[in-house]
């Protein structure tokens, strides 16, 4: 029985053997972060406005160098930065990072957990009618989206936007 076997397995993974499998890079890739060529990033635990983490790949850990952070002083593992970054309990934490372990091969599980898409379909509808609204305002003051949309013989379509490529302010959704 394959099946019962990795589930076995699965919840006998001890805390050292997910330290050992899941890297810090992975567990701040999974959060969206990502570290620069000095290896450090704005610390996600603190109001941070320059890059006062720094990450250790080789102990797969991250440490924030503001004495002003909670977590200040002391080495953050992939344990520890699941439980600060989603205030969970350790447990819960442990809990997470199996499943990151699980999403991220081994074979335990095909777990979507990364493939999830990040917005809601209703969100991404809200953005994108945003967007259009954007770019028809754009058409309407770009004589020269307007000329092209005329030498096409495209002036009959209902509704048309044009971006120009040099949006200054990012779009937000309602
Ligand atoms: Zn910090």
């Amino acid at each position: 029985m394959q099946l019962y076997k990795s589930t076995t397995k699965k919840f006998t993974m001890t805390i050292s053997d997910i330290k050992q499998n899941l890297s810090i890079t992975t567990v701040l890739a999974h959060y969206g972060l990502s570290v620069n060529g000095s290896n450090r990033l704005c610390c996600p635990f603190h109001d941070d406005k320059k890059p006062s983490m720094e990450m250790f790949p080789k102990s797969d850990t991250v440490f924030c160098f503001s004495s002003n952070c909670k977590v200040h002083g002391k080495p953050i593992d992939v344990i520890d930065f699941v439980m600060h970054q989603e205030k969970l309990s350790k447990h819960e934490a442990i809990l997470k990072c199996k499943s990151l372990l699980g999403a991220t091969g081994g074979g335990v599980a095909a777990a979507p957990a990364q493939a999830q898409p990040m917005v809601s379909e209703k969100v991404r509808v809200k953005t994108m009618t945003a967007a259009f609204a954007h770019f028809q305002r754009s058409f309407a003051q770009s004589k020269a989206a307007q000329a092209y949309m005329q030498n096409r013989g495209l002036e009959r379509i209902q509704e048309v936007g044009f971006h120009d490529g040099t949006l200054s302010k990012p779009l937000r959704a309602g």
